[in-house]
């Protein structure tokens, strides 16, 4: 029987997620707060499928199949008949919590929650439901479409039958599954940051461009971005929000988010999703 799939949040990371599985043949429901997003979402799923099409990745034909297991809904509701519901809303604890009371009271008994936060706690989103043993951390790299990885991060209550479920559907999408255990940013992100900050800091502080500090990541590091570029992709109100968790949950100082990406967020400066970040799109 087919495996039925609903995904909370049509951004960049929940459109990338409803096109991985409904790649590999699962029936996919997308679900946000406006048909606006939804359609954006949808239209970009339409995009990377070209992309492969001209690649010769895949032909016409699929690109009809896949998208014809992909709905999409603005009604938690649909939530109903998943196997698996993955949570990629924005990065808000409050909302995150709001958004688990609502699919533990809706969601088939027996189903899988997983939520692709970057940093939020799983163990504190798990106590929002009644069903901690099924909540698990399924944090996928951007662009979803693209990158291998899928970090697994278990609860403290997270149950062995749920984490072995999870693993096996990220084999069947081809991505390799890294158990981690629950903590601020898990492994992903309580390295990445601190990275992504300093370099924050180096472009306040006048060290260099934004130009000249991804410059020295890429060809004196061997990173194929520069952590600049790689936080316009991110979005700079994602990094803010998972360095938060960061110096929160972990109380050091070291964690402090640079003034000036607070004062890109807050002129609506986010990255590529806005058109102006470090660099303007
Ligand atoms: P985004 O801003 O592109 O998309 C967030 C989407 O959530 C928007 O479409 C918004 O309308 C929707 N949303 C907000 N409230 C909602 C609700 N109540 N119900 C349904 N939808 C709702 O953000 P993103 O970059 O896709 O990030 C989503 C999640 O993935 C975050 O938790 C983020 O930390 C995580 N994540 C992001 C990246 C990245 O590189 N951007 C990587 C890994 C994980």
């Amino acid at each position: 029987m087919t495996e039925r799939i609903a995904v909370i949040g049509a951004g960049q990371m929940g459109n990338g997620i409803a096109h991985v599985f409904a790649h590999a043949g699962f029936e996919v429901t997308m679900i946000d707060v406006a048909d606006a997003a939804l359609e954006k979402g949808r239209a970009t799923i339409v995009k990377n499928l070209e992309r492969q099409i001209k690649k010769a990745l895949m032909e016409e034909k699929d690109k009809v199949e896949i998208l014809g297991r992909l709905k999409t809904s603005t009604s938690m509701e649909d939530v109903k008949g998943a196997d698996l519901v993955i949570e990629a809303a924005t990065e808000n604890r409050d909302l995150k919590f709001r958004i688990f009371q609502d699919i533990d009271r809706l969601a088939d008994v027996g189903a899988v929650l997983a939520t692709n936060t970057s940093s939020i706690s799983i163990t504190e989103i798990a106590a929002k439901t009644k069903r901690a043993e099924s909540v698990i951390g399924m944090h996928f790299m951007n662009p979803v479409p693209v990158m291998q990885l899928v970090e697994i991060i278990r609860g403290l209550a997270t149950s062995d039958a749920t984490t072995a479920r999870v693993v096996t559907w990220c084999q069947l999408l081809d991505k390799t599954p890294v158990e981690v255990n629950d903590f601020p940013g898990f492994v992903a992100n309580r390295i990445l940051m601190p990275m992504i900050n300093e370099a924050v800091f180096c472009v306040m502080d006048g060290v260099g461009t934004p130009e000249a500090i991804d410059t020295v990541m890429k060809l004196g590091m061997n990173h194929p971005m520069g952590p600049l570029a790689l936080a316009d992709l991110i979005g700079l109100d994602t990094c803010l929000a998972i360095l938060e968790v960061l110096h929160d949950g972990l109380g050091d100082s070291k964690y402090r988010p640079c003034p000036l990406l607070r004062k890109y967020v807050a002129a609506g400066w986010l990255g590529r999703k806005s058109g102006r970040g470090f660099y303007t799109y």
